[in-house]
Order: structure tokens, then sequence, then C-alpha cells
């Protein structure tokens, strides 16, 4: 059988890994030594895309022909919900299609560590991610060849790869994920078996490192231009401090002060910056953090010393003012594991290992459940409410259910006038009753076949499954016999025609 892989799809560093029959888990490692791919794809004017670390070079010199930060722009059709799309030599890219070429080049790397092609994968999602963002990331893992075998979400994974490196008490443990560019905290339940679910998510979409790089930018700005050097508006200048000021930003995690070279106007300039000072910088962001912390806690019902655990994920979280921040709203002290930056892409390939049905069942990992996700949003269909003869929302599935939904979550409606011969059904995503509030996702119409009086019965079955799709069935309630089915369109996402196209021009393509 093909072995099953998993894959930190990140907005700033993609991850790979794979877990053996032993429940060892094994970062992959690329040719170029690296075991962290930054999600940045470079396209030469000639030749195949480059992806990583050789394609973040080019960013200072060929600033258009890069694409970044595309997983901003899951499940919409351009390329950020409120930005360009993103072109280049004349074609337009979806985020789906960005995506499956860093999926194209982990794979790779997996091949040549196992000299054998990659087929299956479980790749992972920020937990807010709702089901357009989990469909497009489900289709880019196709365009890139690969089954995917479960969705899962990056707070879950972290904590599974963390759980069983430290067996741990039944609790609520505090996710706390803070990347280059996207902030998130989520609220698991790891219950008394061992299986997780997320209880709450929250998070800041524009926030991470970048914004920390980009306050240290403006101080070596300004005092360059105190010294009389130009770095604002010097293109090569700006990109080096960019760099120099990521590199000092990492270094000040370890070390009390970071020094620098700037050049700008072709002069040198000292640059020196304390661990005090960086955190001075980033004042605003940390009440920020913690804002949304305390407010997610609260919302969730719950204290800060309800937590078991604060679990810290993500590059950033290496910055010891959010550790010291979470540690004093926690009151715990908050727990790390070696490789944070790739505990999410070794949860993921715990699961797939899981799923592979191959585990030793002496090893801890097949003795635990595995973990359990869900659907941040409800389905339901507009009925007629007959008291206030109103059309309202009549929900299904309520958000918060557990998926995949087996068997499908079912209910019988009537028919409200004599002698229909059809129905009308429309399928909303949503959560109340008012359909001001719910937004229409599907709709269509099936056949009786005959006139049926008023009160006539009709079935509805609706299922979420493991390929991130919602469908609803219907049917006769009194013959039992299918009167339609519906699916989801998602207008954000690639249609079914367009990823078959997708698939045959990217498979011509190669990557590097
Ligand atoms: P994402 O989940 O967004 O793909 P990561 O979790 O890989 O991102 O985090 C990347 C971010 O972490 C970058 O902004 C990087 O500068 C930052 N980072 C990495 N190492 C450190 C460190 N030692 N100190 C501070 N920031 C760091
Ligand atoms: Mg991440």
């Amino acid at each position: 059988m093909d072995r099953i892989f998993g894959i930190d799809l990140g907005t700033t560093n993609s991850v790979i890994a794979h877990t053996d029959a032993n429940g060892v888990t094994e970062v992959i490692t690329g040719k170029d030594g690296g075991r962290i791919v930054p999600s940045v794809i470079y396209f030469p004017k000639n030749g195949d895309p480059v992806v990583g670390t050789n394609a973040r070079q080019r960013t200072i010199t060929e600033p258009e022909r890069i694409a970044k930060l595309f997983k901003r722009g899951m499940g919409e059709r351009t390329f950020l919900p409120d930005e360009e799309p993103f072109i280049v030599d004349g074609k337009t890219w979806s985020p789906e299609e960005l995506s499956s070429l860093v999926l194209r080049k982990l794979a790779q790397m997996a091949q040549e560590r196992y000299g054998e092609p990659v087929r299956r994968a479980v790749i992972t999602v920020p937990a807010y991610f709702g089901e357009a963002e989990r469909a497009a990331t489900q289709s880019a893992g196709e365009l890139a060849g690969l089954e995917v075998l479960r969705i899962l979400s990056e707070p879950t994974a972290a904590a599974l790869a963390h759980g069983l490196d430290h067996p741990d008490e039944p609790g609520r443990i505090l996710v706390f994920d803070l990347g280059g560019g996207t902030f998130d905290v989520t609220i698991m339940d790891v219950r008394a078996d061992g299986a997780m679910e997320v209880v709450a998510t929250d998070g800041d979409r524009q926030l991470g490192g970048m914004d920390f790089d980009e306050l240290v930018v403006q101080k070596m700005i300004k005092m360059a231009s105190e010294a009389g050097l130009d770095i604002a508006t010097e293109p090569w200048a700006r990109q080096d401090a960019y760099l120099k000021a990521e590199e000092m930003k990492k270094e000040l995690s370890d070390l009390d002060t970071a020094s620098r070279s700037l050049t700008g106007s072709g002069r040198p300039l000292q640059f020196d910056l304390s661990r005090n000072e960086f955190e001075g910088l980033i004042k605003e962001k940390l009440r920020e953090v913690e804002d949304t912390t305390l407010y997610m806690i609260e919302n969730a019902g719950l204290q800060p010393s309800d937590l078991t655990m604060v679990l810290m994920v993500g590059g950033s979280s290496r910055i010891s003012a959010f550790q010291k921040l979470l540690a004093k709203v926690s009151g715990r002290e908050p727990a790390f594991s070696r490789n944070l930056d790739e505990d999410v892409a070794r949860g993921a390939a715990m699961l797939g290992a899981k799923l592979g049905g191959e585990l030793d069942p002496r090893t801890q990992l097949a003795k635990i459940p595995p973990p359990v996700d869900m659907i941040a949003h409800g389905y339901g269909v507009s009925t007629l409410d007959m008291e206030t003869s109103r059309m309202i929302n009549s929900i299904i599935i309520p958000a918060q259910t557990q998926i995949p939904i087996e068997p499908p979550g079912e209910e019988t409606f009537y028919t409200a006038e004599e002698g229909q011969t059809q129905v009308d059904i429309m399928l909303n995503e949503g959560d109340g009753e008012d359909l001001d509030f719910v937004k229409l996702v599907a709709k269509g119409s099936g056949r009786f076949g005959r006139p049926v009086p008023r009160q006539h019965p009709v079935r509805i079955e609706v299922t979420f499954s493991d390929d991130q799709t919602v469908r609803l069935s219907a049917y006769d309630g009194e013959s039992g016999a299918f009167l339609c089915k519906l699916e989801v369109e998602r207008p954000g996402n690639l249609t079914k025609a367009e990823r078959l196209k997708a698939r045959e021009s990217l498979s011509r393509m190669g990557v590097k």
C-alpha cells in the first residue's frame, strides 16, 4: 500500500512528514538540507516554477514573478479576498493551483527520500477555515496528484504530536499558534480516552512575524534617515533591510542584543537592537494578541484557570515576550516542543499512520482514537413556518457537528399546498432560523411524478463527508422514491471542469 504523508501547508512555511508502522515520525529533509519549505513560488521567464528557499531569494530581484501568502486566498476566486489576482506571463493562478505547486514540491522531497511516488496525504488547515477553504485545500491536493485522505485542523495536529510525546491527563488545551502572517488561538478538549476535539477558535488573519519584521524595518529607516541615509526609497536597500530585520528578530529570541550593517545611499550604517527595544516595538501587537486570547477563553465560557495546558506552536511563538504573555494570561508555564515548526506536519503524519491501518497495535499512537474535527457552520433548508406563515431556515445539521457525518442528518418536511407536483429545495449554510443571516448555498427541485395532497412528506438527508463536501438528498416520504440531489456550489473555488483542466496543464509542468 502507498505510504501516507502528513503535510502542513502553511501560509509562510510548509513541512512534510511520515510516520512508520512503529509510530516513529520523520520530518523529511530536502536536497538542500532544509526541512522547512517556504510557501513561496518563483515563476522564471523560461522553465518550471521554483518553490521554497530558492524562490524566496528572488523576492528582492523579481517581486512581480513571486507568489506568496496565497493561503490567505483559499476559497476565493482571486489571490487575496480584496486584492488583484496573481497573473504571471498572461496566466491567472488561483490560490488552489499555487498551493498545489507547493504540495508537488513537498511530494518530490518525500519521493526522493523514499524512492517511491507520493500518492496519499493528510493535509492540515487552520481551525477557522470554513468549508470553502477546506474544499479548496482538498482540491489543491488533487491538483498535485494526491489523494487527500483527511483535512485536519492545525491545532489538532499540533496537540496530537505533542500529546504523544507528553501523555497528558484529560483536560482543556489552549493551542497558541503564531506564524508568519496569521495568529490562531484554539481551545481543544482532550477526552479521557485520549480523543481530541476543537471547542473554540479565534485569531487574527493579518497578524504574524511579518508585522514584527515591518516594525523593525520602520525603525531602521528612521534611524538611517536621521543619519542622512536613504533606505526607504532604494529598492535594494529596502529589501536588504527586510531580510536583516527578520534575522535580527530571530536572534533576539535567543540573545539580548543583535546587530547588523545596513546600506543606504551607498554608505554603511550599524544598526543595533536590544530585546527590550524589540519588545517595545511590538507592544501594540502583544496587546492585540492578549485581547484576542482572553476574549476567546471568555467566549468559550471558560476561565483561564480551566486550562490544563498551553501549547505554543508556530515560528513566532519563539519570541519570549509571547511566552511571558501566555504565562501571565493562563497562570501556567506554556509547553513547547523541541521542533515547534514541525509539530503540525508530524501530527498530520500520525493521523495518516492511523488511517493507513498498518500501525503496530502495541504503539501508543495505535491506542488513542483519531482526533475529531467539526464543521464551523450548520446546514438547513428553507421551509414555511406554519405558525407565523414566514419562511425560515430549518436546521438539519447544527454547527459544531463532528465530521464526517455518518449516518446523514435527516428531517421530514411536509408540502404546503394541495396538488403540488414538485418541491423546491433551498439548502442554507448558517446557524439560525432567520433567513437574513444564512447563506443560500444550493438549490434545486424534485418531482413527485403526480400531484400530491397537502402535507405530503418529503424526507431530506444531509451529509458532510471526508472530501469536505456537503450533499443533500431528498426522497418522497411516502413511497421512498428519490426526488433530487444537491451539492454545494462554491463560487470562490474552481469548478470541476476547471479542476480537470488545471490538473491536465499542471501535470505537464515540473517544480524545482
Ligand atoms: P506559518 O504557519 O505562517 O507558515 P511559521 O509557523 O513557519 O509560519 O512561522 C514563520 C514565522 O516565524 C516567520 O515570520 C519567522 O520570521 C518566524 N520565526 C521563526 N523563527 C523565529 C525565532 N527564532 N524568533 C522569532 N520569530 C521566528
Ligand atoms: Mg503554521
